[in-house]
C-alpha cells in the first residue's frame, strides 16, 4: 500500500469495548507521537464493540489529523482485528498495541529507534509486568511451552506492543491465516528480528476482554497453529497408555489366577478407574485431531478472517502540518 506521499509510521490499535479508554488513549498516544521527527498515521480497529467506542474514536477523529478508523462488522478478535489494520496501513514501520494503555505509548521511540537501527521485527519484553499473578504464570508457562515446539524464539509472545517492517508485515497479509497469532506469525517472516524491554502498565480502565475460555482458546491457536508436535505427541501417549494398558491386563491376570475369582470382582472399581482414564485420553486425542482438521476445513473454505464494515480514512500525511498541537477538549 505504501507509495510515494505514506507515511514513515503506521500505529495501529484493535479497540473491543474500550470506551472508557478512548479519550486518554488518543491523548498519550498524540502526545508520544508528535515528538517524532518521521511522518505518522493512527489506524484504530473498532473490533465490533458494542459499547460507544466508534462513537467516541469519530469524535476523536474530528479533532485529529491522521486518524483512520476501521469498523468490523462484528466481533473478530484482537488478531484479526490487527490484520484488518495491517491492510490499512501505509508505513514503512508499523506499530501495534493495546488501546487500554498497558503497553505505554511512550515506548513507541525506543521501537523507532530499532527501526533506524534496521531491525525488522521488534518484540518487547514487558518488565514489572501488572498483571493478574495467574496470568503472569499461565504466559510464563506458555511462553516457555510454544517456544519449545514451534521453535520460534520470542520471549514474550502475549507482549502487543510489537514493531514490523512493511515486509514483514507483506508476508503476513500474504498468508492469511485463520485464527492467527501475529507476533508469532510475524516472527515467520523477519531476516533482522531484536527484542527490547518494555514497561508494562495496569489497565487504565474498564475490564480484560479474555475471559478464562477465550485465553484458553487463544493459547490453543498460539500452539496448534504454529507446531505439529502435539499430533506427535499423542502417538506416543498413545503408545503408552496402550502398553501400559496391556501391562496391566497381565497383571490383573496374573493376580485372579494366584489370588482367585473373588479378588477380580474387588477390583472392579480399578477397572472403572482404568477405564475413564483411557477414555478420556482418547477423548482428549479425538478433541486434539478435531482442532487441526477444523484448522484444515476453516483454510480450504478461505473465508476472511474479518469483514471492514466502513472505514473513515484520515487526512494523507502530507497534507498534514506535522507540529499541529491537540488541545484537549474539557
Ligand atoms: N481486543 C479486540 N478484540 C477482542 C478482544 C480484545 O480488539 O476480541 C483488543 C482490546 O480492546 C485491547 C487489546 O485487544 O485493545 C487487548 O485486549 P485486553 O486488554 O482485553 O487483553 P489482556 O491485556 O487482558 O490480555
Ligand atoms: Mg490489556
Amino acid at each position: 500500500m505504501s507509495s510515494e506521499n505514506s507515511p514513515k509510521l503506521s500505529i495501529v490499535t484493535p479497540m473491543y469495548n474500550e470506551e472508557v479508554n478512548v479519550k486518554r488513549f488518543c491523548k498519550r498516544l498524540y502526545a508520544a507521537l508528535e515528538g517524532l521527527p518521521e511522518s505518522w498515521e493512527v489506524i484504530c480497529v473498532n473490533d465490533g464493540s458494542s459499547d460507544r467506542t466508534l462513537d467516541l474514536l469519530l469524535r476523536e477523529k474530528a479533532r485529529r489529523d491522521r486518524l483512520t478508523i476501521v469498523d468490523l462488522a462484528r466481533n473478530f478478535g484482537q488478531h484479526a482485528a490487527v490484520l484488518a489494520g495491517f491492510t490499512c496501513s501505509r508505513g514503512e514501520w508499523i506499530v501495534t498495541l493495546d488501546a487500554d494503555l498497558q503497553n505505554s505509548p511512550e515506548e513507541i521511540p525506543k521501537l523507532i529507534d530499532a527501526f533506524r537501527r534496521g531491525y525488522d521485527l521488534i518484540g518487547s519484553i514487558r518488565v514489572d509486568r501488572h498483571d493478574p499473578l495467574f496470568r503472569k504464570w499461565a504466559s510464563r508457562l506458555t511462553n516457555r511451552l510454544i517456544r519449545a515446539i514451534s521453535g520460534i524464539s520470542l520471549t514474550d509472545f502475549g507482549c502487543m506492543l510489537r514493531g514490523y517492517s512493511r515486509e514483514v508485515v507483506n508476508g503476513i497479509l500474504k498468508n492469511p491465516e485463520y485464527r492467527t497469532f501475529i507476533p508469532a506469525l510475524g516472527a515467520l517472516f523477519a531476516r533482522r528480528p531484536v527484542e527490547i524491554a518494555v514497561q508494562h502498565e495496569d489497565r487504565a480502565a474498564g475490564e480484560s476482554k479474555y475471559s478464562m475460555l477465550k485465553l484458553f482458546s487463544l493459547q490453543l491457536d498460539l500452539v496448534t497453529g504454529f507446531s505439529l508436535w502435539p499430533l506427535r505427541a499423542l502417538f506416543f501417549v498413545g503408545s503408552f497408555i496402550a502398553a501400559s494398558g496391556l501391562l496391566m491386563g497381565l497383571l490383573i491376570l496374573a493376580l485372579r489366577l494366584y489370588f482367585g475369582a473373588e479378588w477380580a470382582g474387588g477390583g472392579v472399581f480399578t477397572l472403572f478407574a482404568v477405564l475413564f482414564f483411557f477414555v478420556g485420553a482418547q477423548f482428549f486425542a479425538f478433541g486434539l485431531l478435531g482442532e487441526y482438521v477444523g484448522r484444515i476445513l476453516q483454510c480450504v473454505r478461505g473465508r476472511p478472517p474479518y469483514v471492514v464494515k466502513e472505514i473513515y480514512p484520515g487526512l494523507p500525511a502530507q497534507v498534514v502540518d506535522s507540529g499541529s498541537e491537540h488541545q484537549e477538549v474539557a
